[in-house]
């Protein structure tokens, strides 16, 4: 029999699966159970259940682990983002790719408008024009593969130039995952996340995490993010943090299905006449199509979301379910995105049922 070499490093497929259980003690639940409560008896180490929560530990534990530093959950991908920009000064800079998550595009302009933030907007694919836009700034944004447009970034290249540069960089890492991508170890201060998405993984709660590294300036971060969230209020209820943790056990199944079906999908659009462009970075499960519609592509790509029967004509993504929406029908989104642009979830189903769905979606256009 062989022994498991505890010097090896647990596969990350099995680091999702093993990580957040409780001590192994005879009669010890699997499972970590779920603490419904505001408070704590007192003079423990936490006296309130805004500061913590024990149920919250084991998902913000596992996924720190995955992306290789220390986790907070938030109640949304948003108030992570938000805990993320609160690490910017009043009257600070911020380089931001002109299409990004529509939150974060959003929050950004509005913050320029009421004179909060400076922003720079830049091509994060161009990272000759990104480095320039980068003296005096104090954040560098980062979303790669991007939503929607599955832009990549050079990350380590970029998070370089930024710290010589004096700004601090975050990641969104939604779309890759830590199974992926983990851009801590490329130098990023802040990884944060929409836990809505891929690491839930099923479409039913809404959560959010910030990720920072171990080191001491990293540990100052996470103390300044942990007193934004406790003051700012932006908890998660102990019900979602326990789902999440759940759906993250499959993380990487349903990764590896997703992405398999992904990388089909997008060959296979590629040959349909009512389809003028395939976005696909080559991994991952977003493929963005843009739709060829005889002078009126936003109508020929809400008449294809509208048209299927397996994909859901829904926003959000990364859920076992496939999904799919012309995103241009969000206000806010940046004008970047193409009109007659869909952005399919691909999910765990049957790709040639995804196919077969999607196809006579097309052919009635
Ligand atoms: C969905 C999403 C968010 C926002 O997350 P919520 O959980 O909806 O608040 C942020 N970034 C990306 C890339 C997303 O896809």
């Amino acid at each position: 029999m062989e022994h498991h070499d505890a010097a090896q490093p647990l596969s990350p497929r099995t680091r999702v699966v093993a990580l957040g259980r409780p001590e192994r003690v005879p009669g010890a639940p699997l499972n970590p159970p779920v603490t419904f409560t505001s408070t704590y008896i007192q003079d423990g180490p936490v006296n309130y259940a805004r500061v913590d929560n024990p149920t919250w530990t084991p998902f913000e534990e596992a996924v720190g682990e995955l992306e290789g530093g220390d986790a907070l959950l938030y109640s949304s991908g948003m108030a992570a983002v938000q805990a993320a920009l609160s690490l910017v000064p009043v009257g600070g800079t911020v380089v931001a790719p002109a299409a990004a998550y529509n939150g974060v595009v959003v929050t950004l302009t509005e913050a320029q408008r009421d004179g909060r933030l400076a922003v720079r907007w830049v091509d994060v694919t161009d990272s000759a024009a990104t480095i320039a836009a980068l003296p005096g700034a104090d954040l560098l944004w980062l979303e790669s593969p991007s939503n929607p447009l599955l832009e990549v970034a050079d990350i380590a290249g970029l998070t370089a130039a930024a710290h010589a540069a004096g700004a601090l960089v975050v990641v969104d890492n939604t779309f890759a995952t830590p199974l992926l991508q983990r851009p801590l170890e490329d130098g990023v201060d802040v990884v944060v996340h929409s836990a809505t998405k891929y690491l839930s993984g099923h479409s039913d709660v809404i959560l959010g995490l910030t990720v920072t590294p171990g080191t001491d300036a990293g540990r100052k971060l996470h103390a300044r993010l942990t007193r934004h969230r406790t003051l700012g209020g932006s908890i998660a209820g102990p019900m979602e943090a326990w789902l999440a943790l759940r759906g993250l056990r499959t993380l990487s199944l349903r990764l590896e299905r997703a992405c398999a079906n992904a990388a089909d999908l997008a060959e296979r659009l590629a040959t349909h006449p009512r389809i003028s462009r395939v976005r696909y970075p080559g991994w991952g499960a977003i493929v963005s199509v843009e739709v060829a519609g005889d002078g009126d592509d936003a109508a020929a790509a809400e008449a294809l979301a509208a048209g299927t029967r397996i994909w859901s004509p829904s926003t959000s993504l990364g859920g076992v379910e496939s999904q799919l929406e012309r995103r241009r029908r969000q206000p806010g989104e940046p004008e970047a995105v193409p009109v007659g642009l869909v952005r399919l979830s691909v999910g765990v189903e049957d790709v040639d049922d995804l196919w077969a769905d999607l196809q006579q979606a097309l052919d009635r256009i």
